[in-house]
């Protein structure tokens, strides 16, 4: 295999902090790192911002309580999307959401105090907001590998429209979802769950509309509806997430390629199912399939802490926390044999330290989002996109403050980022 190619590069930039992924958690990453006086550039694969919660159409926002859904413990960069996705008559507030209703495509457990909200109009949000913080975007570009020098990331190669570009940065902030930066980086990392490599299974989202609200609340409060959808902010729309795609690798584009094939035939099955059996569907119409394939789970770092089950089930309060949250341990089955999503109960909320976003082996790399530092079971919950975005402003303000003081990212002081990140209604407690 050849290990070095001479390339041309075509064009060279200079940040202070490079975030690599612009969903949940690299939107917030790069909105607080710009707003801390940091020049932030933002490069994301796709055409939009917004990660899952776009390119994947996956939603609603998932719970922004405890556990039993009695006390808010998600504030922050969250109510700010919230707030803007409300000009546009986008999303319903989390505290008008009941479980067990249309929003929650009837679930009880953990779901009470969902977000649904509008996908396009999230993309356009996310976009003005990013703008306004004055972070440099690059959308249709793509990291793809770095070059380290004494345990530091100097140099970045993006493959942007134009070719390539080097990027030299002070900090990077991975929030790819798949550890990218931090697998080229000299990071440990591994895949799906830590004994047999096998991730959760992805899902292509779509979108019905048309469907007869009424018909449905009536037929689906029985729990024998045979698929999961989720009504959106507009009347007789709704989001479907059903089938499984299962052994995918996220991080593989021959394995993404064969299971998004796969996925496009299980979409046609179940608009099928709903459209010939299900009460309240007769009349509904496929609207659109989400262009990227879902695919919940993949590489997880080795950070300075991993999270365990036993944290979450304990709620272990960590003295370097910088988010909480509340959602159960939602492991989807990993194989047609398996059954079951919530096996381990969580307690009523738990915590995040900034420790599992910091990478070993590498002095200016932050990791935030859905491969930090915990157990494949244990991020089950915290997976989410509100507990991403949380990571994401507490990344931000940390690369700032290691640009700052020019520290380490481990260096930083946890106590004055916990002080900055309550300052920006951020909630830790
Ligand atoms: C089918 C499914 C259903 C789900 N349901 C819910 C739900 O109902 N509610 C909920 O809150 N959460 C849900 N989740 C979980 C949630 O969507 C994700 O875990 C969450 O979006 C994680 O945020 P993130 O920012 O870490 O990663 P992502 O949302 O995956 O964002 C990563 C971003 O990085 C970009 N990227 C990847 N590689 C590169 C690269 N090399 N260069 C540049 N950019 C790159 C991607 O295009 C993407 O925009 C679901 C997930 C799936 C798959």
């Amino acid at each position: 295999m050849m290990n070095s190619v001479t390339l041309q590069v075509r064009k060279e930039y200079i940040c202070d902090v490079l975030v690599c992924g612009g969903g949940p958690a690299g939107i917030a990453a790069s909105i607080y790192a710009a707003r801390n006086g940091m020049r932030v550039i933002l490069t994301e694969s796709q055409p939009s911002l917004g990660g899952m919660a776009t390119s994947g159409l996956v939603g609603p926002f998932m719970t922004v309580y405890d556990r039993d859904g009695n006390e808010r413990i998600v504030g922050g960069i969250f109510d700010e999307i919230v707030e803007r996705l409300e000009k546009y008559k986008a999303v319903i507030s989390p505290d008008e959401v009941e479980n067990s209703s249309v929003y929650t495509s009837f679930i009880e457990k953990y779901h009470r105090h969902v977000t649904p909200f509008d996908s396009f109009y999230l993309s356009i949000v996310l976009d003005e907001m990013v703008r306004e913080a004055g972070v440099e975007l690059l959308c249709y570009t793509q990291f793809a590998d770095c070059v380290n020098e004494n345990g530091k990331i100097k140099h970045v190669i993006l493959n942007a429209l134009e070719g390539l570009i080097c990027v030299t940065p002070k900090i990077v902030i991975d929030c790819t979802g798949i550890a990218a930066v931090a697998e080229k980086a000299g990071v440990p990392t591994y895949k799906g769950d830590e004994e047999n490599g096998v991730p959760q299974p992805g899902t292509l989202m779509f979108e019905v509309g048309g469907v007869d609200d009424e018909g449905y609340e009536k037929f689906a409060a029985r729990p024998e509806r045979p698929v999961k959808a989720y009504r959106t902010t507009v009347k007789g729309r709704y989001k479907v997430n059903h089938y499984h795609v299962y052994n995918t690798d996220a991080a593989d584009s021959k394995s993404m390629t064969d299971a998004h094939s796969r996925a496009r035939y299980q979409v046609l099955d179940a608009f099928a199912v709903l459209h010939d059996k299900t009460p309240g569907f007769e009349n509904a119409e496929l609207l659109q399939v989400a262009p990227v394939l879902g695919v919940r789970e993949s590489r997880h770092i080795e950070g300075e802490y991993k999270i365990t089950v036993k944290d979450v089930s304990e709620g272990t309060k960590f003295d370097d926390r910088i988010a909480v949250y509340g959602f159960g341990m939602d492991v989807h089955n990993r194989s047609e044999k398996e059954f079951g999503n919530f096996k381990i109960e969580i307690a009523e909320k738990y915590y995040i330290p900034y420790r599992s976003l910091v990478p070993k082996n590498c002095d200016n790399l932050l990791v935030a989002g859905k491969t930090l530092s915990c157990e494949s079971q244990a991020v089950g919950g915290m997976r989410c996109m509100p507990a991403a975005m949380s990571m994401g402003q507490a990344a931000g303000i940390a690369s700032a403050m290691a640009v700052s003081e020019d520290l380490r990212v481990r260096d930083i002081n946890v106590a004055s980022l916990q002080e900055k990140l309550k300052a920006t209604g951020a909630i830790i407690d």
